[in-house]
């Protein structure tokens, strides 16, 4: 299972956005993407007019660096999404935001969408009471995730819960917080996804 291992402040300073990659310091002032709000590298501060390519491109890296995905899943994900019934960015967005890790992390389970994907590796996670360690998972209505019950007394979903206790699931899931459950209501639509991105370029880039 491969994945992106560099510098993720990086990212964020890439695409010029806050991508909440890395838990607490993201909401800190040591933020990079807000103490140096220009691209990475040498050539950072000095780019030139970005192309309508180059636009679309962006989307499509930002879409897959927020939810911590590489290329051929991205890839495989959008052909998914281009065969269901419905506008192909809005079922792209659906698909990713279905994952377990992303799934894990909206319940406040986890800091980051990178922790909660260490989680799910670590085994702490069952779906429909089944031991469920793969991140990308898709999570589908009626599904049942739930923490393990040797798991909930750990600190890190102690001090997690109570980070996030602010934090609302979104509304296609439904959260028991007492007993760490959750079950999928539905699969969630444009407006339950907070992601600033506009799919329909992904689509641009990718029918091209
Ligand atoms: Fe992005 Fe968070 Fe790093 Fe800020 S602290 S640049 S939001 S990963």
């Amino acid at each position: 299972m491969a994945r992106y291992t560099g510098a993720v402040c990086r990212l964020c300073r890439r695409e010029a956005q806050k991508l909440f990659l890395k838990g607490d310091r993201c909401f800190s002032g040591k933020c990079a993407a807000e103490r140096r709000a220009y691209p990475p590298g040498a050539h950072g501060q000095g780019r030139a007019k970005v192309s309508e390519y180059g636009t679309q491109l962006r989307e499509k890296q930002k879409a897959k660096r927020y939810y911590g995905v590489l290329e051929s899943q991205f890839r495989s994900y959008f052909e998914m999404a281009s065969r269901k019934r419905g506008k192909t960015g809005e079922n792209l967005l659906s698909i990713l935001e279905t994952r377990l890790d992303n799934t894990v992390y909206r319940l406040g389970l986890a800091m980051s969408r990178a922790e909660a994907r260490q989680l799910v590796l670590h085994n702490h996670f069952t779906v429909n009471g089944k031991k469920a360690n793969i991140p990308s998972l898709l999570v589908k209505p009626g599904m049942v995730i739930a923490l393990k019950d040797s798991s909930r007394r750990l600190e890190k979903f102690k001090s997690a819960a109570e980070a996030n206790a602010a934090r609302k699931a979104p509304k296609w899931l439904e959260y028991d917080a007492g007993n760490c459950l959750a079950k999928v209501l539905a699969e969630p639509d444009r407006e339950d996804i907070d992601l600033p991105v506009e799919e329909q370029l992904i689509v641009e880039l990718y029918s091209k």
